[in-house]
């Protein structure tokens, strides 16, 4: 599943930003995100990094959790408030369990 960029440089609005952290020799990253370094590509100097529009994204999930598959991508909550009920239905239709994430949470 591919994965939106959900931050963007503070002074160009633009997702080219890179976060330089410590990781170990297996990848693990070490650093809190209070002393990341944010590095915009744009601008080609250190930014802060600040949330595009919050985003809420659907997923439909199979009742064991095995496979999972976003259907939709929402920018404003209230038009998510207004798909949800179709959207749940279809679900069921499907025989899937409607998820959402909001890009707030961070879940990765
Ligand atoms: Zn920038």
């Amino acid at each position: 599943m591919s994965k939106t960029k959900i931050m963007c440089c503070s002074v160009c609005k633009k997702d080219d930003i890179s976060w330089q952290v410590w990781a170990d020799e297996l990848n693990n990253v070490n650093s809190s995100p209070e002393d990341k370094f944010v590095y915009c590509d744009n601008c080609e100097e250190e930014t802060i990094a600040t949330l595009k529009k919050p985003v809420i994204r659907v997923y439909f999930e199979t009742p064991n959790h095995s496979s999972c598959e976003e259907v939709a991508t929402f920018t404003e909550e209230k038009y998510f408030d207004a798909c949800y009920r179709q959207l749940e239905e279809v679900a069921k239709q499907e025989g899937y369990i409607l998820t959402e994430s909001f890009s707030e949470l961070e879940d990765e």
